[in-house]
């Protein structure tokens, strides 16, 4: 018998990225103690340990249970050739097309914020011209023939001196839901700016930077005491009723004790028809301040919701298919229970009949029906309009009860909580990229990049500076 007995158990070999030189690297996935951490060893610099979960268990539900057959894109742009990730994309091994697929056509942003992955600001002025933005639209359209969200994004995409070209030129895409990522300031300070964008719905919606209600937290994230502009804004889309989401970006020490205050507050906005929390992606500005064993990460997000928001249990933030380890997602009705001003849906499903397929009596004879809506509405492959109706075909295969609830449904009636987190140079492993779902257009026109690669080698010229050399070294190798 040894005594070489590892403090760990040994989940799965991978590989990942060398956090320093980027160099595809041998890896495992250990839990220990109840986390999950991914551990490397870069031949140049050694040893690596990243956080990649604070729970393990809950990481282990997306690993082996929320799995769904892979959709891929309708026509890859490249070939796999030096091997993933540095033949983006979509190449032919991408598992996952693109649930959500970022238009950026501006590097000009009107503010400078320290979090931005982008490193946008006012001194960057290039805007991409309207030629370039057809072409980058096209090349969505044929990876997805009928894309679920394209998100009109920057930079600050309203600073486009041809941005109403641009929406209308979206508009004419067959692309089930628009949306619009913005800061809010023209919203915010620009008369008959919201009521024009309203002019777009439905199918429409504003993806509203709203981090938090304090403003030592605006200044760390935004650099600006942004309180009055973000209210501005959402009394504006709130007489509207323009369906907006709240977008939260999270970053340990500054905002991550407010999330409960947040879902408090986005409820009672008549527009709010969700919340996004993204903890802070280790890139563009923000690249170096993320401690790579003390990373926020999707699983901290998801606990701190639960103990910060009593409306929630843990069975109604569930992982989602397309890309669990990266996405959460809960549903829940804007109507109150309790003392709750909603009712959130997923607990609604039993465990069972969502993680096993076992008959009950909530689920009668139809739970395999209903776990294939429940795959369908929680993947956000059906996009936020699909959503109530996703919901309302989830909750047909339930009892009565909740029929009477929800009928009629409308996308008003839902609220929708998603944590998002994006991999950076310390968490990407290769099992988990080829699944990443959020996609943005390469201003090449030719190509569609996983946001999670796009930052790290093909973002402005990090494809010749970063990238070639990776490229040249596989190609020596070979
Ligand atoms: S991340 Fe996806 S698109 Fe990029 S190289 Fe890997 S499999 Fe291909
Ligand atoms: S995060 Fe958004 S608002 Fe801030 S600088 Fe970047 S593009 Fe501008």
């Amino acid at each position: 018998m040894t005594d070489r007995v590892r403090p760990y158990l040994f989940y799965a070999a991978t590989t990942a990225l060398c956090g320093t030189c980027l160099r595809t690297v041998e890896a495992k996935h250990v839990i220990e103690a109840g986390a999950v951490f991914l551990l490397k060893r870069c031949p140049e610099h050694g040893a690596q340990r990243v956080l990649v979960a604070d729970d393990a268990d809950y990481w282990r539900l997306g690993r082996e249970k929320f799995l769904k057959p892979p959709e891929q894109v309708q026509k890859p742009n490249t070939a796999f050739r030096y091997g993933c990730p540095y033949d983006c994309g979509i190449c032919t091994e991408h598992e996952q097309h693109g649930c959500l697929v970022l238009l950026e056509i501006t590097d000009h942003c009107n503010l400078r914020c320290p979090t931005c992955y982008a490193a946008s600001g006012p001194e960057r002025l290039t805007h991409r011209d309207l030629p370039t933005i057809e072409r980058m639209l096209d090349c969505i359209v044929k990876n997805e023939v009928e894309p679920d969200i394209v998100q009109i994004s920057g930079g600050e995409p309203t600073l486009h001196p041809q941005f109403w070209q641009v929406m209308d030129m979206v508009r004419k895409r067959p692309v089930r839901h628009r949306m619009l990522n913005t800061n809010g300031i023209r919203i915010a300070q620009e008369d008959g700016f919201a009521e024009r964008l309203a002019t777009y719905a439905p199918g429409f919606e504003v993806y509203l930077q709203f981090d938090s209600l304090r403003e030592s937290a605006l200044q760390t994230l935004r650099g600006a005491d942004l309180r009055r502009v973000r209210h501005a804004a959402l009394d504006r889309l709130n007489a509207l009723d323009l369906s907006t989401t709240l977008v939260v970006t999270v970053r340990r020490g500054s905002n991550d004790d407010e999330l409960g205050d947040l879902l408090r507050f986005a409820v009672q906005q008549r527009c709010v028809r969700g919340i996004t929390f993204q903890p802070v992606q280790d890139a563009g500005r923000n690249d170096g301040f993320v401690d790579s064993q003390h990373r926020l990460t999707l699983s901290e997000v998801r606990r701190r919701i639960l103990e910060q928001c009593p409306w929630f249990q843990p069975a109604d933030l569930i992982p989602v298919p397309c890309h669990p380890d990266s996405l959460a997602m809960a549903y829940a009705l804007k109507r109150p229970a309790g003392n709750s001003p909603i009712t959130p849906l997923t607990g609604l499903v039993p465990a069972e009949a969502l993680l096993q397929g076992t008959r009950n009596t909530i689920a009668y004879e139809r739970d395999a029906a209903l776990q294939r809506e429940l795959v369908r509405a929680f993947s956000t492959a059906h996009g936020p309009e699909g959503a109530s109706a996703a919901i309302s075909r989830l909750l047909c295969c339930l009892p009565g009860f909740a029929q009477s609830m929800v009928a009629p449904l409308r996308y008003q009636d839902v609220f929708r909580v998603l944590i998002m987190k994006f991999l950076d140079r310390h968490d990407l492993e290769h099992h988990s990229v080829r699944k990443s779902c959020v996609h943005i257009a390469h201003p090449d026109g030719r190509r569609v990049i996983p946001f999670d690669t796009y930052n790290l080698f093909y973002r402005d010229d990090l494809e010749r500076t970063v990238l070639a050399p990776l490229r040249a070294r596989v190609a020596l190798d070979a």
